[in-house]
């Protein structure tokens, strides 16, 4: 693209993604959550280019871009291209504020695994442009925009977690977040001397998106029901397993097996809160293991690959435990490793992964980080 011969950016915003400790398909059930943004981010750069609606958009990660204007911000038939225009389209639709401008996107965040690239994607946009145009969105509201710029235009009815995470994250913390107040509570997390070793399973079954949606509908399909009997249910925030168990015959196993998860992953997410709190890491271990069996058996969002890793490292004294993170489907396992112990994890995980699925995997640390920052060229 030619701005790209003589750029010189005036921002630069870096928009991290993140990892759900627990609380996995819980946040559009208006539940619980325990995220925190991790050190791999997305890298904007952007200039104003003096035009009045014309705006170039190049990630160096797909090496490739486009051009578009402020005034057609019709959906793209490119997959990236939509996390743009989504979030320029809800940009616009607050403030007449915006003109063209410039912009390149670089990235060490995998996309598709579960990381949350397209939240990164999303809010990291929308930071840099609130800056460069002093549009005066308030954090809240850029991390709200962008969550309906996915629904809208990536088409994902994701919850709030994602850009929450992304945005308002504090370093060393994971958030304890309410979904449906959004009071959240940074809750500091030591692990010493454990790590948090993330198993990219290279996978990510096209399921993703429209099981997440199926996930949805089936979990208001409960509520729909159990709404008749206890007219204060209005998400399965509102519900317990008794009240569940009361409706059982009225529902088909599956949205018994998909609400039950919820109840307790809930739960989860208080409990393995507290246990950080009191540093009994065992626990925190228990838990995640616990959450995995959830995703696994009753929600299936999981798949061979991240239930072989997750199994594999049960075989580890090393490991107090192991999960799934992220929407489902493939992406990354999160496992708790003992530091004298990591390399030797990553080692044999790796050997036997690939001897079963003939797929080579990436192993990363992860350490809970500071939410978006953006700073001044
Ligand atoms: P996840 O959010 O778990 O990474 P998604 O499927 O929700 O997975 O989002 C990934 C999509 O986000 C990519 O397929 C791409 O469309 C977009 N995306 C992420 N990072 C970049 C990037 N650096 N450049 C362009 N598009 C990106
Ligand atoms: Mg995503």
């Amino acid at each position: 693209m030619q701005f790209l011969e003589s750029f010189k950016p005036e921002l630069t915003v870096e928009s991290p993604g993140r990892i759900n400790l627990i609380g996995e398909h819980t946040d559009y059930n208006m539940g619980f959550v325990l995220p925190t943004a991790i050190e791999k981010k997305i890298i904007f750069e952007f200039k104003k280019n003096g035009t009045q609606n014309n705006c170039n958009v190049y990630s160096k990660t797909f090496d490739t871009g486009f051009e578009l204007n402020l005034n057609a911000l019709d959906k793209s038939a490119i997959e990236w291209e939509n996390y743009i225009l989504g979030v320029l389209n809800e940009i616009s639709k607050r403030t007449d504020k915006l003109r063209g401008f410039d912009c390149t996107i670089v990235s060490n965040l995998p996309t598709g695994s579960g990381l949350s690239s397209s939240a990164a994607l999303e809010c990291g946009l929308a930071y840099g442009l609130n800056e460069l145009f002093e549009l005066g969105l308030s954090k809240m509201e850029m991390v709200k925009l962008s969550q309906i710029a996915e629904h809208t235009y990536a088409g994902t009815q994701c919850g709030i977690m994602d850009q929450f995470a992304s945005v308002m994250s504090v370093e060393g913390h994971v958030l304890l977040l309410d979904c449906r107040s959004l009071e959240y509570k940074p809750i500091p997390i030591n692990l010493h001397p454990y790590k948090l070793i993330l198993l990219n399973t290279k996978v990510s079954h096209n399921l993703a998106s429209s099981e997440y949606n199926t996930r949805k509908k089936e979990c208001e399909e409960g509520v729909a029901v159990l709404k008749k009997d206890f007219s204060e249910v209005n998400s399965l925030r509102d519900v317990s397993i008794e009240m569940l168990e009361s409706v059982k015959e009225r529902i088909s196993e599956t949205v018994f097996n998909r609400c039950s998860y919820i109840i307790a992953e809930n739960k989860r997410v208080h409990n393995l809160a507290e246990a950080l709190t009191e540093n009994n890491l065992e626990l925190v271990g228990q838990i995640l293991y616990e959450a995995h069996d959830g995703i696994s058996r009753l929600y299936k969002v999981s798949c061979p690959e991240s239930d072989f890793l997750v199994d594999f490292s049960k075989w580890n004294s090393n490991v107090l435990g192991a999960r799934q993170t992220g929407g489902g489907f493939g992406g990354c396992t999160l496992n708790i490793v003992h530091e004298n112990g990591v390399d030797d994890f990553i080692k044999t995980a790796t050997e036997a992964y690939k001897e079963k699925f003939n797929i080579c995997l990436e192993a990363f640390e992860v350490k809970p980080s500071a939410g978006t920052t953006c700073y001044v060229n």
